[in-house]
């Protein structure tokens, strides 16, 4: 089964950053065979940051965020599909498509993401309940978010708090209910969590925390969302931001191991051969960080090209310290490393000013690193702080702790010199 010309192609299922990235590496990495990106998605490959932010509030449309031009493509002969792989059969190298369609390959990479977790619940149904991960979802909470009307954002990780954000800014009146204390806590710990929540509170976000939502309520669409506790909180409208799960179509027989994810090494190979896999969609091992999943934007870049280097047979391990940002207000925070648990929180600054470095420690060891209003972008500034922080994760340092929170020592030469855990 080839794709028609006789020699079958490299396939890349996923447009989103790490698929787009992928088909952009193949090429500059000088491969001249065939390429397939395949996505369900309409359009061309993009990144979803603003749909959360910019492009949600109008401030702009989504062309600064394509991968590459929409003329790239068919000037750099990549075949880009829209349409759905429901199913992968490695022995037979070959994908069904949704449409039908049988596609061989001889490499193929699943960039396929994730999908947003949806709340089972009376009521799920009713119109006016909105999840965000496309840009048709986007529009659509876009045509609900008018001045004066109320919502409840259901969940307080990075979407809801930055859905809370972007909604408070077009004049929504915003509540959001959530499980434990504070936002973002279970990334982010209790000190930073308590910040977040101060600055939501006082951008007049209702703050439901501990709140769990039973039902939705409403006749034709949704009228109230009532929680555990018995209160019914009235709105026009919900958005449910509740996490994902690794988006992964159907693969025959038990060829491709899968746990929280697809499984591949630091080569983004899968147990299957010649199936690799990038991005949100895979829990990779990490020279560094050990096995971890992340849902970062820049790591997802970074990741699909890895993943396009090693289908050329390059083998050069994925060792990119992962990072994210946010963006709530006028605040920006970065985040470097990844740390799901720890037994410190150093600070470099001063958290009640709102300006600071968090350090996430273990045993002493920095395992991540969170910058709020400081500057200095760790992706494209090597000199930056966020940088030097995430050279100190990549070292396992163990500084001392007093020369780390203390702003006048300079945090670029401590991130060399410091020592080294392992
Ligand atoms: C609203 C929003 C805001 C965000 N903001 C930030 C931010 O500020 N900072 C940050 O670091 N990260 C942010 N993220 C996370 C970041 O966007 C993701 O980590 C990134 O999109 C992951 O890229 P990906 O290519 O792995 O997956 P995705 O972008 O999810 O792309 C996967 C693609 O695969 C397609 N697909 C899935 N299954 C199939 C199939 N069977 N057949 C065909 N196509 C398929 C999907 O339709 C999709 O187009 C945000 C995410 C969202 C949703």
């Amino acid at each position: 089964m080839s794709d028609g010309t006789g020699t079958r192609p490299m396939v890349i299922v996923g447009g989103g950053k790490a698929g787009g990235t992928a088909a952009a590496t193949l090429r500059d990495e000088g491969f001249a065979g065939p390429v397939v990106l395949i996505s369900r998605e309409p359009g061309i490959p993009f990144g979803r940051p603003p749909l959360s932010k910019t492009y949600l509030r109008s401030e702009e449309d989504l062309t600064g965020w394509y991968i590459r031009p929409p003329d790239w493509y068919e000037a750099n002969n990549v075949d880009l599909r829209t349409d759905s792989v429901v199913a992968v059969d490695p022995a037979a190298h070959a994908l069904a498509l949704g449409s039908g369609q049988e596609l061989g390959y001889q490499k193929l990479l699943l960039a396929t993401g994730g999908k947003n977790r949806r709340l089972q619940l009376p009521g799920a149904e009713l119109p006016g309940i909105h999840y965000l991960r496309t840009v048709a979802e986007c529009d659509a909470i876009k045509r609900e978010a008018v001045a004066g009307r109320r919502v409840v954002v259901v969940g307080m990780g990075f979407i809801g708090c930055e859905m809370a954000a972007s909604l408070t800014q077009l004049g929504v009146e915003v509540t959001a209910v959530f499980p434990g204390k504070y936002p973002l806590e279970r990334v982010l710990g209790e000190q930073f969590g308590a910040l977040i929540g101060a600055i939501h509170r006082r951008n007049r976000v209702r703050l439901l925390a501990g709140g769990q939502v039973v039902a939705f309520q409403g006749t034709e669409r949704l009228e109230a969302v009532v929680l555990a506790d018995g209160e019914r909180v009235g709105c026009d409208f919900a958005v449910v931001g509740v996490g994902i799960d690794p988006d992964v179509p159907a693969v025959a027989g038990s060829a491709m191991a899968q746990d929280n994810g697809i499984l591949v090494d630091e080569l983004c190979r899968t147990s299957a051969a010649d199936v690799y896999s990038a991005g949100d969609a895979a829990n990779h091992l990490h020279p560094v960080l050990g096995r971890v999943r992340v849902e970062h934007y820049n790591s997802a870049e970074h990741h699909g090209a890895a993943a396009a280097r090693s289908m050329l047979g390059r083998a050069d391990p994925f060792d990119y310290i992962h990072n994210f940002w946010s963006d709530q207000y006028e605040h920006i925070l970065q985040y470097v490393g990844h740390a799901t648990s720890w037994d410190d929180f150093a600070v470099r600054g001063s958290l009640e000013d709102g300006k600071f470095v968090g350090f996430y420690l273990l045993a002493g060891v920095v395992r991540a690193a969170v910058g709020f209003d400081r500057g200095g972008d760790p992706e494209w500034e090597p000199d930056s702080e966020m940088a030097a922080c995430a050279r100190l994760v990549a070292r396992h340092a163990r500084p001392n702790r007093g020369v780390l929170t203390d702003e006048s020592a300079d945090l670029r030469s401590l991130a060399t010199a410091t020592e080294q855990a392992r």
